[in-house]
């Protein structure tokens, strides 16, 4: 060992040295390897399928974890032993290429047991707040790097078009706009010497039907309008790989397609990083037969680099090697990939780091990284609805009931320990009941999940129900999208005891839940908030006004999906819709087309700019108050405007303001002046629109629509 320590480092091959530029490093250790080493760096078997020993024989390039496959015990020391078992593995190879290790941690490590868990991207999307979502990449990346873990399959950059979809909880929102804003939370994991994977290329929140796994039938025109962004963006802030979607486009499997993967996303967009299979995605090309010769020539000619094939793998490495040498998947083919994937083992440093990094594996749900989720949690809520019972006094009588009160699992929803996710106490952290009692002051909590034992004598209760856990494949719901009969039977019992009733709504998606939100004082979209359920307290109690804002278009019914934003299908609350407590709105997204921006608010009035709207695109969702003037100024000069009326459908709630800013009970009827409907067109400096609202001291909130009509976009 002594005499190893002295050596000069010039003693080493060139591609061992970091002092070297990368491109010279990878055509070094390229010039060394056989076409069995570049195959092998190409495959990436499942952990339970591969052991350190077949990592040597077969120079596999790298291993994952498969949805919530992990050591045991599942801690993450013991997770660092595993994956370090595997790198010995890799660097007792004759060229000692590092493996890549990788898992899906999607929100947080979700696979280790005590890791801090976020709320999902839904979640994330609805904080609008690129900085937190960067930040929770980075404290995502120390936990994954601190049990030797260096690649993870997020963020998934799908753009959820139909809630019906049991992966729409993964999406950041269903128009671009959100996954591309949250890209930021590939530098999070980059800058914390992880490899992010942007997923699923393309298209994969946009099929028929929401079906998992289906087929995305729209304009070339609509994929790339739609879909296609956020990976644009993801390349633009370097990621290191890409994920090739399940789904088809117009009837053709992602995993096979030259003209999506070689043409536009490497040849077009210029992707440089490895683009890698989904789990055993090439076998499906032709339906699933298994790993058939034609299916990998036509997956690796499509511009797949390395490919997921968790257990069948030696069968993969066979049939490539046999279609190389038969040239049909030529050497220069292999060659790209190989240089691909080695140029992302230099640039992350797994040369000289290949081990786990045990000065992070203490750090691994830390309390500072669960201060970080529990702000995630504050501000990914949405105040969709309040009569004035928020927030919640902290004193008096408060009841809690619902199934998903006291429950981590339901909270974390799938990706949680297991793949599917499952109920109860499935990793430490705080229930939202937790939450609750812990921020209630001096109020007396009591809970019951289905709601018995209340009476007149509680001043509100809060009923914490929703969805129960679900991933991919099992998440779909084409049926319904309303509550289950446990959650229905609870609400109803609160009902019966007259107390006004608060929900907080613990789902992956928007719910149909129109039928009874007449009964509720107050809703929360909490999404599916992780292991930090006390943030959902913090807003219930006013600790932190609410900011968050909808992701997705709520529906009416479940009969309207897909709803979307722009789509001109009536609302129950619109894209981008969120109260608050406070008698000042957050301003609006600035600059999105068709986005209103609300350029000056004071108690009084409010000046709504919308700019840039596209035809047939709608400017929604602002809060004004009593004797507000409301002025939108449209700009631009050529084009046909044709109305600046407020959308009818929608009921206005009233909302009083105490002197203390607290929203009070709800009373009277707010009165909105109509505009002048039809405004052709309208003056150059803009048309000017009052609304004068009465009512009895509040002011109210609501959905205003302006809508182009015409037939130019401004
Ligand atoms: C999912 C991917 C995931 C992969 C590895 C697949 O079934 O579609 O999102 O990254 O499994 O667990």
């Amino acid at each position: 060992a002594t005499l190893v320590g002295v050596l000069p480092a010039a003693a080493a091959e060139p591609y061992l040295d970091p002092s070297l530029p990368v491109p010279q490093r990878v055509a070094d250790l390229m010039s060394r390897m056989s076409l069995d080493e570049k195959i092998g760096q190409m495959t990436q078997a499942e952990r339970a399928s591969a052991s350190a020993a077949d990592v040597t024989q077969y120079r596999l390039g790298s291993i994952l974890s498969g949805g919530g496959s992990a050591p045991s015990p599942n801690t993450a020391s013991s997770w660092a032993d595993m994956t370090d078992d595997l790198q010995r593995g890799a660097l007792a190879t004759p060229l000692k290429i590092p493996l890549v290790y990788g898992s899906d941690a999607v929100h947080g490590h979700n696979n280790v047991v005590g890791a801090t868990l976020f709320p999902h991207n839904i979640g994330l999307g609805a904080t609008r707040d690129p900085a937190l979502v960067q930040q929770v990449g980075r404290v995502t990346a120390d936990e994954v790097r601190g049990t030797g873990v260096n690649w993870t399959f997020s963020p998934c950059l799908c753009v959820a078009r139909n809630d019906r979809w049991g992966r729409t909880y993964e999406s950041f929102g269903e128009k671009p706009e959100l996954p591309v804003s949250m890209a930021t939370i590939i530098d999070g994991y980059q800058a914390g010497g992880v490899m992010a994977t942007a997923k699923h290329y393309v298209g994969d929140g946009g099929t028929t039907g929401g079906v998992d796994q289906g087929d995305t039938q729209i304009s070339e025109a609509e994929l790339r309008a739609i879909h296609l962004p956020p990976f644009q963006e993801a390349i633009r802030r370097h990621v290191a790989s890409v994920m090739v979607s399940f789904s088809s486009f117009n009837g053709q499997k992602l995993h096979g397609s030259d003209y999506l993967v070689n043409g536009v996303l490497k040849n077009e967009l210029g992707f440089d990083g490895f683009v890698v299979s989904d789990w055993n995605g090439i076998d499906q090309i032709e339906g699933g037969q298994g790993f058939t010769a034609s299916e990998v020539r036509r997956a690796v000619n499509a511009g797949i680099d390395m490919v997921m094939v968790p257990t069948a793998w030696k069968q993969f490495i066979d049939t490539l090697r046999a279609e190389v040498q038969a040239g049909r998947v030529t050497q220069a083919r292999i060659d790209d990939a190989v240089r691909r994937i080695l140029t992302k083992k230099f640039e992350f440093g797994l040369f000289e780091k290949p081990f786990a990094d045990r000065t992070l594996t203490g750090t691994v749900g830390n309390a500072a990284h669960r201060t970080v989720a529990r702000q995630a949690v504050r501000e990914s809520q949405v105040l969709l609805k309040n009569t004035g019972v928020l927030p919640l006094a902290k004193s008096g009588k408060i009841f809690v009931a619902g199934k998903s009160a006291d429950n981590i699992g339901l909270q974390s929803g799938g990706w949680t320990v297991s793949w599917q996710g499952a109920a109860g106490n499935t990793t430490p952290g705080t229930t939202i009941l937790q939450g609750i009692r812990a921020a209630a002051g001096s109020a007396t909590v009591m809970y019951n999940a289905a709601g018995s034992g209340i009476d007149s004598s509680y001043n509100v209760a809060v009923a914490v129900v929703g969805e129960t856990p679900y991933a991919e494949g099992q998440g779909d719901r084409p049926s319904s999208l309303g509550l289950d009969t446990t959650d229905l039977n609870t609400l109803n019992a609160l009902k019966a005891a007259g107390v006004p009733v608060v929900v907080v709504l613990v789902s992956g998606r928007p719910l149909d839940i129109a039928a009874q939100l007449p009964d509720w004082s107050g809703l929360v979209a909490a999404w599916l908030p992780g292991t930090e359920g006390g943030g959902v307290a913090d807003v219930l109690f006013g600790d932190y006004a609410p900011t968050g804002k909808l992701p997705m278009t709520w529906m009416q019914s479940a009969s309207q999906e897909p709803i979307n934003d722009g789509d001109g299908k009536p609302a129950l609350f619109a894209y981008g819709f969120g109260l608050t407590y406070s008698t000042t709105p957050p301003p609006s997204a600035p600059g999105q087309p068709g986005t209103p921006v609300v350029s000056a608010v004071t108690s009084t009035s409010a000046t709504l700019t919308w700019t840039a709207p596209t035809t047939g695109s709608t400017a929604t969702s602002y809060r004004v108050y009593q004797g507000a003037t409301l002025v939108a100024t449209v700009t631009g000069t050529t084009y046909t405007l044709t109305g600046l009326t407020p959308d009818t459908s929608t009921s206005y709630t009233v909302v009083g303001v105490d002197s203390a800013g607290r929203a009070g009970p709800a009373s009277g009827a707010a009165t909105v002046t109509t505009p002048p409907s039809t405004t052709t067109p309208p003056p150059s400096a803009g048309c000017a629109v009052t609304y004068s609202v009465n009512d009895w001291g509040g002011g109210f909130t609501g959905t205003v629509t302006v809508k182009n009509t015409g037939s130019t976009s401004i």
